[in-house]
């Protein structure tokens, strides 16, 4: 940690008191002396450590250092958080009061069906929710995350092929715009990645597909809209050429912001697709939280999905655990992550039957960004955006700075910085997506800012490479940080 610097309260720490307030024999709590014998009699020798060394602190000692923590901090409830292929959402509070309802919080994740019906109840309509949005006849909800969903979808495309004895079908195709996850997932299931160059628009190269369709290919796996924000327009004739040669295809929808309500992964002949309900559905992800990736499968897919699955029995009214005929097994245990699927179903159900107007929103929001900043930054792709929009460092370079120096300055101006240099397709890239929560004033001083900042490095101001200076953390030592960090607090 280099300079600390002094905002509010940090005068009393100096750097490096900042995490050391312990003092011998202050204490948080206070037992009377006589119960204190009792305790210490009670406690068997064997468990008991002289050297314990923990810190020794006031209960408001404690309580202001996490608070004061809390502020020096960044969120989504404090600004505009514009990463992207991310999609930080603002979370409403109402998602919170009912994931923290008593009843979901106390119940036991190995309790019997009959007593765990509004649980079942609750899931099963999310189920039905997510096939209707995505208009997919199967779902799981298992999967603990993005990554998983895509590990779990993977896994369903190597039991359809062994299903069917097509021991060849070893090869999956990746377009280079896809996210990183996905090729790190087929080679994790064991297949062999085939990566296809992308087109300068960004999309798939329809010829370079077809010439690389031969029997070893099990499946295509594309990023939808891919990480440039655009629309894989052509990805219903793409299903086609798959599935005339018995390979399947694979929807990486975790953004699927632009596209919800909008359209139907049937009709464009999509075999499995994951969607991040801690994105679109508004789990906040960030700072690794967990995470629900909810897998949508094709009629080709759907006995070979992880169980249970809940179903209902209309006349007993009764919600109940099946498992698909040719399952692959669990993936996860319980349910899966109940508190995000409840989010997730809260979220779904506040828009109810206006929900498209999330990707209308959403889409109009990355325009106005694309609209703002064209004349000053270099759009990465010219097709239209869709929840996301992509700049490559050209300008910058040409003045003599590095996308690095626009995002560490933006963090002055009290934006978090976009996602920056992925998609690795792009020079630099900076990519930036706002989301439907934004309102159009946010979007247009986030903007300005940019615009500012590229003003001021046509103007050469050097000290936009030292940014930045209002944190209370200023630049910090990238690699030192990784190579030596300080893990607890007496280790000096
Ligand atoms: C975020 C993301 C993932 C991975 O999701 P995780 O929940 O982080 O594992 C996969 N693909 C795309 C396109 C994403 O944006």
């Amino acid at each position: 940690m280099n300079k600390i610097r002094q905002t509010r309260n940090a005068q009393l720490f100096e750097e490096p008191l900042i995490f050391e307030l312990s003092q011998k024999g202050k204490t948080s709590f206070t037992i009377y002396n006589d119960d204190l014998e009792d305790i210490e009699l009670n406690l068997p020798k064997e468990l008991l450590r002289e050297d314990i060394n923990l810190p020794e602190v006031s209960e408001p000692e404690v309580v202001r250092h996490f608070t004061r923590l809390s502020t020096w901090n960044y969120g989504i409830d404090l600004g505009f958080y514009p990463l992207g292929s991310c999609t930080m959402k603002y979370n409403p509070r109402i998602n919170e009061e009912i994931a923290n309802n008593s009843y979901f919080l106390q119940l036991h994740p190995a309790l019997e069906e009959k007593y765990i019906q509004p649980l079942l109840k609750l899931v099963f309509e999310l189920q039905e929710l997510i096939k209707t949005i995505t208009d997919m006849p199967a779902v799981t909800l298992q999967p603990a995350a993005g990554a998983h969903g895509e590990l779990t979808g993977i896994f369903l495309i190597r039991a359809y092929h062994k299903a069917k004895g097509n021991s060849n079908k070893d090869t999956i195709l990746i377009p280079d715009s896809a996210h990183g996850t996905n090729p790190a997932t087929c080679s994790f299931a064991g297949f062999k990645v085939k990566e296809l160059k992308s087109t300068k628009e960004g999309t798939l190269d329809l010829e370079l597909f077809k010439n690389s369709i031969d029997e070893h290919v099990a499946a295509l796996m594309i990023t939808n809209p891919n990480t440039l924000g655009v629309f894989e327009t052509q990805i219903g004739e793409i299903a086609e050429i798959l599935h005339q040669n018995d390979a399947l295809l694979y929807m990486d929808g975790a953004n699927y912001n632009a596209l919800i309500g909008k359209i139907s992964l049937s009709n464009m002949g999509i075999d499995v697709a994951h969607l991040n309900l801690h994105k679109t559905f508004s789990t906040p992800h960030g700072g690794g939280g967990p995470g629900a990736g909810a897998v949508v499968v094709s009629d080709r897919l759907k006995d070979f999905l992880p169980g249970p699955i809940v179903e209902y029995d209309k006349e007993k009214n009764y919600y109940y655990f099946s498992n698909p005929s040719k399952s692959i097994g669990r993936v996860k245990a319980g349910l899966g992550h109940t508190g995000m699927l409840i989010r997730a179903l809260t979220y779904i159900l506040s828009w109810g039957n206006q929900i498209h107007k999330v990707a209308e929103h959403a889409v109009l929001n990355a325009n106005l960004i694309k609209k703002e900043l064209e004349d000053v930054l270099k759009v990465a792709s010219e097709n239209p955006s869709m929840h996301e929009v992509v700049f490559n460092h050209s300008t910058l370079k040409k003045l003599g700075y590095e996308t690095i120096h626009l995002a560490k300055t933006l963090i002055d101006y009290g934006f978090h910085p976009p996602t920056v240099y992925f998609p690795l397709i792009v020079p630099g890239a900076i990519m930036v997506e706002p989301t439907e929560t934004e309102s159009p004033e946010t979007i247009v001083a986030f903007t300005n800012a940019i615009k500012d900042i590229i003003k001021r490095m046509e103007n050469k101001e050097e000290s936009l490479k030292e940014t930045p200076n209002n944190t209370f953390v200023g630049k910090i030592d990238e690699a030192g940080v990784a190579r030596n960090p300080i893990l607890n607090y007496f280790t000096k």
